[in-house]
């Protein structure tokens, strides 16, 4: 199931009338249909319907002169170019090439009529154009009356070519409209042919600002139809999936009362609520999908061992699948300590473990002995086999692609019944969003933090600082707190994160003597971790010096000062996650950001962000802003087609316009509906029709 491979081979044939040559390249753009040239639609047009006297050009603006070269050298001083020379009725104007063939040494040669198009500046010669673009003409050659288009393109295929493909292909293109007429008309939209004719070719008098700034009607009609297109698209699916069948697992009251009575706290209104909506879904015959997200340290993974017990009762296995082996190992150590008491059994299962353990969680999972099975993504690996799987909990879910959870969900399969999903994040996703990518997903919203947290004040030092806060450090612990040290992400190099983080745990063990010092990282054993883990969690480390991998899921209450070194690499849900990390007892927290000057501009807005906010709503929505909607899905994994045109942000209106269209015409015009889908997706939803 490779459905990004598919779609990057189209045979040249798939463009009828396109030259051979233009259409190979096609490919490389992701075009792969009539309609996907169709809708590659152009960066910006430039005006050549009109023609300034040089004498009038204003220097630094795109201009269009015409006139007779009169002179024309190579230079070799300071290096090989070509100079020409040509006037109007109104003055003259040098051209320089820096590079060019002898074509173009042709095409000025004195006595040629040529049209320039660029920017005329005050140059070493005067006023010149470097590098214009050059067109030779016989005198009072018509103007074109459209502007010309420039679209995106790649390395070998020029822009003339690709008009010229564009030109055949729009020139045989049927665009029937899709919308109902009533949409069209109650919603003032412009026509769907009339639009994509538009933007390939507008006329010389179009709104240019507009058009350029992609608000005209045209372009709004374009967005319009994508967004209704992913609108469409998602309810459709949903609809399938109602169609499917799952276990029904009706509540599991003894055990659950028997669960929060073992506990030390009673549950938040806003958990009781998440989990009602929860049982709700999985008391029901259809699969359910929900998406629970909540700030970190809102209490999810309770929510999640009280749903578990809804499959346990009837007899039934729960999967709970964690990103990571630290967060994995968390979840086991909490399932075991809330569920075996119970009598329920919980497995542990990860690639780390050594390969007699693994054999029997593999049993314990097959037979059924395991009522719940607690890992990482070695869960879905296809020797795992679970004899009775009815509940999949996946954890930080936007960390696994979509195929990884569908292969857990199948995992569950039973003949034509379908295992539950319930998936849970601690990046929130914000409103529109949701309304879009993860329109298919129920979703609750734990919005109530569990009483008594306090909130943790935020600092932000520079490095130039930093014996103050291991000064700091060494307070807090000496008051019989414990504190966290990040070290830096390295993208480039594990290898060299790996030795900072060693390198900072020596620096430390020797400036605080006297002080138990930990390090956890990434290469350590899985067993190794969860030592480190413990010993820090019994207080018999005071300070842990820890890379990223601490960044989800550790839970140690007496932890209340957290140091984040060269704070400003970090992306704004990490830095949110690491921070989270204090703050969950009584005591008085604090994250301090330590930072290197100088500051990039992005790293700068970051920290302003995390430093003004503790809201995880608000810092997504922030993060959404700053890097548009591709990373906060993991868009590479996600299998969801990206939007081209609309912005989520900017678009947002539309977007809630299209999602009313949808269900209207989902109700009222089916035909109109699928046939709008599968001009804009084709088989492109592929992914999403599971
Ligand atoms: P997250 O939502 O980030 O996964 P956790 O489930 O790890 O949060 O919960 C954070 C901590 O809060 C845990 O120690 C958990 O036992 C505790 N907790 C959960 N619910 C409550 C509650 N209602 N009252 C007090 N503490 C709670
Ligand atoms: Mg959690």
């Amino acid at each position: 199931m490779t459905p990004e491979a598919d779609s990057t081979i189209a045979p040249p044939e798939a463009f009828p009338g396109v030259a051979r040559a233009t259409a190979s390249y096609l490919a490389k753009l992701g075009l792969t249909r009539p309609f996907d040239l169709i809708l590659h639609l152009p960066l910006r047009y430039e005006d050549e319907t009109r023609i300034v006297a040089i004498a009038e050009a204003r220097h630094g603006v795109l201009a269009q002169v015409e006139g007779v070269v009169f002179d024309s050298e190579v230079r070799f001083r300071p290096r090989r170019q070509l100079i020409a020379h040509l006037r109007d009725d109104s003055g003259e104007l040098a051209v320089r090439l820096l590079n060019f063939y002898p074509s173009q040494q042709k095409q000025l040669a004195p006595g040629a009529r040529v049209r320039l198009v660029g920017e005329i500046r005050q140059g070493f010669f005067g006023a010149e154009m470097v590098h214009p673009r050059i067109r030779t003409v016989r005198a009072g050659a018509a103007l074109p009356e459209r502007l010309t288009p420039v679209y995106p393109t790649t390395a070998g295929l020029s822009q003339l070519a690709l008009r010229a493909g564009v030109g055949v292909t729009l020139g045989t293109a049927e665009l029937a409209e899709t919308l109902p007429a009533t949409v069209i008309e109650r919603l003032g939209l412009a026509g769907f042919d009339a639009s994509v004719r538009l933007l390939h070719d507008p006329p010389a008098d179009v709104a240019l600002e507009a058009l350029e700034a992609r608000t005209h009607p045209a372009w709004q009609r374009i967005k319009f139809d994508e967004l209704l297109a992913q609108q469409l698209s998602m309810r459709l699916h949903r609809q399938r999936r109602a169609a499917a069948r799952a276990l029904a697992l009706p509540g599991a009251e003894t055990l659950a009362s028997r669960l929060l009575d073992n506990l030390p706290f009673s549950l938040t209104s806003a958990q009781q609520r998440v989990l009602a909506e929860i049982r709700n879904d999985l008391a029901r015959p259809q699969p359910m999908q929900r998406l629970l997200q909540g700030d970190v340290g809102s209490g999810k993974t309770i929510v999640a061992a009280l749903a578990a017990l809804c499959a346990i009762a009837a007899d039934r296995q729960v999967a709970v699948m964690a990103p990571t082996e630290i967060l994995a190992e968390q979840h086991y150590a909490k399932f075991r300590q809330w569920l075996e008491p119970l009598g329920i059994a919980v497995a542990w299962l990860t690639g780390s473990q050594p390969a007699r353990a693994r054999k029997a969680a593999l049993a314990a999972a097959q037979s059924g002995a395991a009522a719940v099975v607690v890992g990482t993504h070695a869960l879905f690996q296809e020797h795992v086999v679970f004899g009775r799987l009815a509940l999949a909990v996946v954890d930080e879910q936007h960390r696994f692609g979509v195929r990884q959870r569908l292969a857990l969900r199948l995992k569950g399969a039973n003949g034509d019944e379908l295992s539950h999903q319930l998936m849970m994040s601690a990046t929130p996703i914000p409103r529109t969003l949701a309304m879009s990518f993860y329109a298919d997903l129920d979703v609750s919203t734990i919005d109530e933090l569990p009483p008594g947290r306090t909130p943790v004040e935020t600092k932000l030092v520079s490095e130039t600082r930093r014996e103050d806060v291991i000064r700091r450090v060494r307070d807090a612990c000496a008051d019989g707190s414990q504190a966290y040290w990040v070290c830096p992400l390295i993208e480039e190099s594990e290898q060299l994160q790996l030795k900072t983080a060693i390198d900072t745990h020596a620096v430390l063990t020797a400036t605080l003597p006297g002080m138990n010092v930990g390090l956890v990282h990434g290469r350590l054993s899985g067993a190794e971790k969860a030592a480190v883990m413990a010993a820090f969690k019994a207080g018999e480390i005071s300070l842990l010096v820890a890379t990223t991998v601490i960044e989800v899921g550790v839970d140690v209450p007496n932890a209340t000062l957290m140091v984040i070194e060269h704070a400003e690499r970090m992306g704004l849900s990490q830095l949110h996650q690491l921070r989270g990390r204090v703050g969950r007892g009584v005591g008085e927290s604090a994250c301090i950001l330590l930072y290197q000057q100088p500051l990039s501009l992005i790293a700068r807005e970051r920290l302003k962000i995390i430093y003004e906010n503790s809201d995880g709503f608000e810092i997504a929505r922030e993060d959404l802003r700053l890097r548009g909607p591709g990373e906060l899905l993991g868009a590479r994994q996600s299998g969801v087609p990206m939007l081209r045109f609309a912005d989520l942000i900017a678009d947002a209106r539309l977007l809630e316009t299209a999602r009313d269209v949808a269900t209207d015409m989902l109700e009222h015009y089916p035909d109109h509906a699928s046939r709008h889908v599968e001009r804009w997706l084709g088989g492109r939803d592929e992914l999403l029709r599971v």
